[in-house]
C-alpha cells in the first residue's frame, strides 16, 4: 500500500471516501476486505487528518491509518487536508476530490450516508457526490483526464435507515476489528479521555452487534448496510438472494 499522492499508476475498482481516519474501518471495512478477496483493487480517501481528536496526534493517526489500510487490503490510502470538524462542501474541496478521482478512476465510490450525528459525516455525502459529477466534466481541467464513477453507494451504518442491501462480511469480521484496533491512540484502553471513550471490549461488542443486526437482515451472520439511490434491476427472479419466508 502507498499513501503517497504521486504514485500516479494505481487505479482502483472501489474507492471509499470518508471524513475521518477510522471511519471506513467502522462503516465499510468488511466490504473492502470482501472486494479485495474477490481480486478487486480498493482505495481509501480520508478527507481530514484527525487533528481535532481528543486522543493522539495527526502523526499517530497517519501511522495507524496506514496500518489499518494494510489490514483492510487497500492498495492505496491518502488523507486530504480538510479541517477536522469543519468539512465544507465548497468548490475548492470538490476539486481536491476530483483530482483523486481522476487518478484512481474508480468504478464504484462508497460515501457516508447523508444524515448523521456528526456534521462531517453528513456533508461528505453531497460533497463526494458533486465531486463525482464534476470529475466527469471535460471543461474542468486538472492534470488528468475526466472520469465519472459508474456507481455511488452510501454506507449507512451511522444512520437509522433501512438499507437497500447488505454485504456479507462474515468471513472478515475479525480482520475488520483488527483494522479498527490498529488505531491504538483512539481505542486501546488508557486513562486519557476514559470518561468519554468506551472500553476496547465494549467497542468489540457494539460493532459485532451492529454487524450481526445487519447480517440478519441479509440472512447471513455479519453484514454491513448500504443505501443506493437508484432502483435495482433484476434479470432472473429465481436468482434473487435473501429468503422471504
Ligand atoms: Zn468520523
Amino acid at each position: 500500500m502507498s499513501s503517497s499522492a504521486s504514485d500516479g499508476n494505481f487505479t482502483a475498482d472501489v474507492l471509499a471516501i470518508a471524513a475521518h481516519r477510522d471511519d471506513v474501518e467502522q462503516t465499510c471495512g468488511g466490504t473492502l476486505l470482501r472486494m479485495a478477496a474477490r481480486g478487486l483493487r480498493t482505495a481509501i480517501l480520508d478527507l481530514t487528518r484527525g487533528e481535532a481528536g481528543s486522543r493522539g496526534t495527526a502523526e499517530d493517526r497517519a501511522r495507524e491509518a496506514d496500518a489499518a489500510g494494510q489490514i483492510l487490503g487497500a492498495g492505496w490510502r491518502q488523507a486530504l487536508d480538510m479541517p477536522d470538524g469543519g468539512i465544507e462542501n465548497t468548490y475548492a474541496n470538490r476539486l481536491k476530490i476530483v483530482r483523486v478521482l481522476r487518478h484512481l478512476r474508480p468504478r464504484v465510490v462508497i460515501l457516508p450516508y447523508w444524515e448523521a450525528r456528526h456534521p462531517d459525516h453528513a456533508i461528505v455525502a453531497p460533497l463526494g457526490y458533486e465531486a463525482c459529477f464534476l470529475s466527469g466534466l471535460a471543461k474542468i481541467e486538472t492534470d488528468a483526464p475526466p472520469h465519472r464513477p459508474f456507481k455511488i453507494v452510501y454506507a449507512s451504518l451511522y444512520a437509522d435507515v433501512r438499507p437497500s442491501f447488505v454485504v456479507d462480511i462474515t468471513p472478515f469480521i475479525e480482520q475488520r476489528h483488527s483494522a479498527l484496533m490498529a488505531y491504538r491512540s483512539q481505542y486501546a484502553n488508557q486513562a486519557a479521555g476514559s470518561a468519554i471513550f468506551v472500553a476496547e471490549e465494549e467497542i468489540r461488542e457494539r460493532t459485532f452487534a451492529e454487524a450481526r443486526h445487519y447480517g440478519l437482515l441479509g440472512g447471513v451472520t455479519y453484514g454491513e448496510p448500504f443505501v443506493q439511490k437508484e432502483v435495482g434491476l433484476v434479470d432472473d427472479l429465481t436468482m434473487l438472494p435473501v429468503q422471504s419466508l
